[in-house]
């Protein structure tokens, strides 16, 4: 199959390399310059663990191009990916879908032959008849069917998750699109992956539903956290508690600092103005949306009640900047909103993140970024643990209480015990735990 990916970012990088190591013919299109010539030359302008390696023995094998001239690689395909960024539109919260209907756009002025465009955006529900529509319009003649295929990839674990995911959704109701999707994504039939196919609109919304339900159960298990600490149990234990019903399951019930990243907070929030737009308001997640919002200042509050009332003058030291390990993605995370706060609230911010920075740097101010945990906690009034890198699992809290000049430590994601840091003198906060701050 020749499969043209436009955008090469998280998903059409991931996608890109994966389907050209499955043995497909793939050409990543971008139409940042930079990030094609970066390709080009060996350098991954994003960080996910493997796909270095992944890209480098595919695109030396020939089954993976890159280019900026979409005219080209479209001419050619059987099958084009959209997989371009549908960020939230400034002001009122929808998706923003002017990259994939320009991108649909010029698609079908290059298309040759029958083709299949398929969405791996994630896009509200209709936006696959509006691509239809814009590319009929294009080019009246064409022979074209549009697909939904959202993806369902974590980055992280990206290249885990596209090769061995837990389902593929294919919306269409084509047949030849069907058989299409069906070859494109033979190589994991093998790997027994459902593919599970339906009308286009049905698979537009299983992706927003999908993370929606997710966001709420991390929403739900922040809320029990805060009750935990007014009742005096311990949220880790109400949710293996929980977790073990199978009806319920364990994963997505880690009490923390909110969710962030790229999909949550844009994807539930388009949700939201969808269901407003057709009259059918989804109130739990507009709660979830409102809930998760309020608890990233929540964060900055509890590291304020943990330094005595007041972080004036402090010097205060931010462990993990990117809202999830093994990410230099930085959009949307809540330590964007605690450091914010902090800083409100007269702050001094230093931070290190192991591939967080270079990203943060572009959204922070006044933030001294230092080269590992040590460095940045020297005369520390208090360390916050916002993002739980491996690399924070086994601090040497013996020489942290000595560089220190408070031993605070406001640990968002409950990676330590408390009795593990307080044996070495450190006041211990954590999330929905006996001895977390109220
Ligand atoms: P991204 O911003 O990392 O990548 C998008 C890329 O598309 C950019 O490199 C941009 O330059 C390029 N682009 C935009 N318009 C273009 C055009 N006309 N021609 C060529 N290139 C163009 O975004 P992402 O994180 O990869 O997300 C892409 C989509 O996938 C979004 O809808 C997102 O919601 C969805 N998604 C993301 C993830 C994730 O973990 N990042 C997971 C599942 C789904």
């Amino acid at each position: 199959m020749r499969i043209t990916m436009i955008g090469s970012g998280y998903v059409g990088l991931v996608s890109g390399a994966c389907f050209a190591d499955f043995g497909h013919n793939v050409t990543c299109v971008d139409n940042v310059e930079a990030k094609i010539s970066a390709l080009k030359s060996g350098v991954i302008p994003i960080f996910e663990p493997g796909l270095d390696e992944l890209v480098s023995t595919n695109y030396k094998a020939g089954r993976l191009n890159f280019t900026t001239d979409l005219s080209s690689a479209v001419a050619d395909a059987d099958v084009v990916f959209i997989a371009v960024g549908t960020p939230s539109r400034r002001g009122d919260g929808h998706a923003d879908l002017s990259y994939v209907y320009a991108a649909a756009r010029e698609v079908a002025r290059s298309m040759k032959g029958f083709t299949v465009i398929v969405t791996k955006s994630t896009v509200p529900v209709g936006t696959g008849d509006e691509v239809e529509r814009i590319v009929a319009e294009e080019r009246p003649d064409a022979e074209f069917a549009v697909v939904s295929n959202p993806e369902f990839l974590r980055e992280g674990a990206a290249i885990e998750d596209f090769k061995r995911p837990d389902r593929i959704v294919v919306g269409t109701e084509d047949a030849r699109a069907t058989s299409v999707m069906e070859e494109v994504y033979r190589p994991l039939y093998l790997n027994s992956a459902p593919v599970f196919f339906c009308d286009r609109r049905t698979s537009e919304l299983i992706k927003y539903a999908g993370n929606a339900f997710l966001a709420m159960k991390i929403t739900f298990i922040n809320e029990m956290a805060d009750l935990c600490e007014r009742v005096g149990a311990d949220v880790q234990k109400v949710a293996k508690g929980i977790g073990l019903d199978k009806r319920i399951g364990d994963k997505f019930l880690h009490a923390g600092p909110g969710y962030g990243g790229s999909c949550f907070p844009k994807d539930t929030m388009a949700l939201v103005k969808t269901a407003q737009d057709y009259e059918s308001p989804v109130r739990l997640i507009e709660a979830t949306v409102a809930i998760n919002d309020n608890r990233k200042r929540a964060m900055a509050r509890k590291v304020i009640i943990a330094c005595d009332g007041s972080v004036r003058g402090k010097k205060i030291a931010i462990l993990g900047l990117t809202f999830k390990p093994n990410t230099d993605d930085m959009r949307d995370s809540p330590s964007l909103a605690i450091i914010q706060a902090l800083q409100d609230n007269g702050a001094d911010i230093h931070a290190y993140d192991p591939e967080g920075a270079e990203a943060a740097k572009g959204l922070l101010s006044n933030v001294t970024f230092g080269k590992d945990p040590y460095e940045i906690s020297e005369g520390a009034d208090a360390l916050v643990l916002v993002t739980e890198w491996d690399e924070f699992r086994a601090l040497d809290f013996r020489n942290l209480s000595k560089l220190m000049s408070s031993s605070i430590l406001v640990d968002l994601r409950n990676v330590y015990p408390e009795d593990e840091v307080s044996r070495h003198g450190f006041v211990y906060h954590g999330v929905g735990r006996s001895g977390a701050v109220a």
